[in-house]
């Protein structure tokens, strides 16, 4: 294990912000987990994983501890029945060359998340969801290095307390767990989920009843093609912000003031409305910039920061939107992504 000092850091995560880490590591395979783990007690620094970086936003004063970048690979099945198989994924591989290898072997349950970015061992963290489907749906568990004992752990999908975009994975009392793996049950048999919007009606321009896994798969990555930015090319971190979550009282208030805000369930009493469409239909902010940062012209919830940005201006520049939000509507919002250092 090679440790190295003073670790750039911006160009290891997707909005491309941030300074150094003090400390840095690459890991290739999970027994080094151990020498990170001594390493880090001995000078006792704390430690930050990183995974494809696409949802943090590191500050530029940087990480004063240990970073630890998860470079694991490997994929290994195991038939559990005649329709359902078990697929370990190593924490490292890349989110979507492990949909596409479970595609391609015609295994259904993880095709509508196709094209979303980071890593697998980022995925249980926010339970990524994305058409209908959220990744809690077909976790049967995950596999953590616990840093303060040196024991690894196995996380029931029950243990993993799974919610909209959150986990047990996600709470400061966790943050000592790497997760080293991820274990899905997916199916040989289709289990098509096609009735979210954009979905079905891109099937339907196509003349498409019945998709086939791969139909689903090829029509999801045009349509986030379509609407999400290259993170190759812009800096960004996907959606910036949670959709919120609000009781039904005050979303009739809402409706009431704006008759064509659309919702969706959530919790008893409570209703999901999208965050892209109050920023763009009662906040008029589709495509707004202000120095450095800005809103994406084609998705509001995705904030885009363009060169040179530091972390104060995205925080600011959120901070602005946010109180916007809430000055118009009387709805908090809350980022998705993590605020690092
Ligand atoms: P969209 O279709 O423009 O809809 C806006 C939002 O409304 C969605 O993000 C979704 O909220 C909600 N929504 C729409 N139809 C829904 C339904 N039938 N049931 C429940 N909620 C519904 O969404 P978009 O921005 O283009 O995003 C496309 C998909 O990618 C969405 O499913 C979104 O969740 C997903 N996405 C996920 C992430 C992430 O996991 N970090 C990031 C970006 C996009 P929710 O996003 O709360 O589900």
């Amino acid at each position: 294990m090679i440790i190295r000092e003073q670790e750039p850091l911006s160009h290891r995560t997707t909005l491309k912000v941030g300074g150094h880490a003090a400390y840095f590591c690459e890991v290739h395979r999970k027994e080094e987990l151990q020498d990170v783990r001594v390493y880090a007690q001995e000078k006792n620094l704390p430690v930050l994983f990183l995974g494809g970086g696409s949802n943090v936003l590191i500050s530029n004063k940087g990480f004063s501890g240990l970073v630890v970048s998860l470079n694991t690979k490997g994929i290994t099945y195991k038939d559990i029945s005649d329709s359902e198989v078990s697929v370990e994924i190593a924490a490292g591989e890349l989110w979507d060359d492990a949909v596409r290898q479970t595609v391609e072997k015609g295994l259904w349950g993880l095709e509508n998340l196709s094209y979303i970015p980071g890593k697998v061992g980022a995925c249980p963290v926010q339970n990524i969801g994305a058409y209908g489907v959220e990744v809690k749906d077909t976790i049967s568990s995950v596999t953590v290095f616990n840093m303060r004992t040196g024991a690894y752990e196995l996380y029931s999908n029950a243990d993993c307390a799974f919610g909209y975009r959150d986990s047990v994975f996600k709470k400061s009392t966790h943050k000592h767990l790497c997760i080293v793996s991820v274990t899905f049950t997916l199916s040989r048999i289709p289990k098509r989920k096609i009735d979210y919007k954009d979905v079905s009606l891109a099937l339907s321009q196509k003349n498409i009843t019945e998709p086939s896994i791969e139909d689903i798969r090829s029509t999801i990555i045009e349509i986030r093609k379509a609407k999400f930015p290259d993170m190759t090319k812009v800096g960004t971190a996907g959606s910036f912000w949670k959709n919120p979550i609000i009781s039904e009282s005050d979303f009739n208030k809402l409706k009431h003031a704006y008759p064509l805000m659309p919702s969706f369930p959530a919790r008893a009493g409570f209703v999901k409305i999208p965050l892209a469409w109050i920023l763009d239909n009662v906040c008029h902010l589709k495509g707004f910039k202000e120095g450095n940062v800005g809103l994406f012209e084609k998705q509001p919830l995705v904030l885009v920061a363009y060169d040179r940005s530091s972390d104060r201006e995205v925080r600011d520049f959120a901070q602005k939107i946010a109180l916007i939000v809430k000055d118009k509507t009387g709805v908090s919002i809350e980022p998705e992504v993590e605020y690092i250092g």
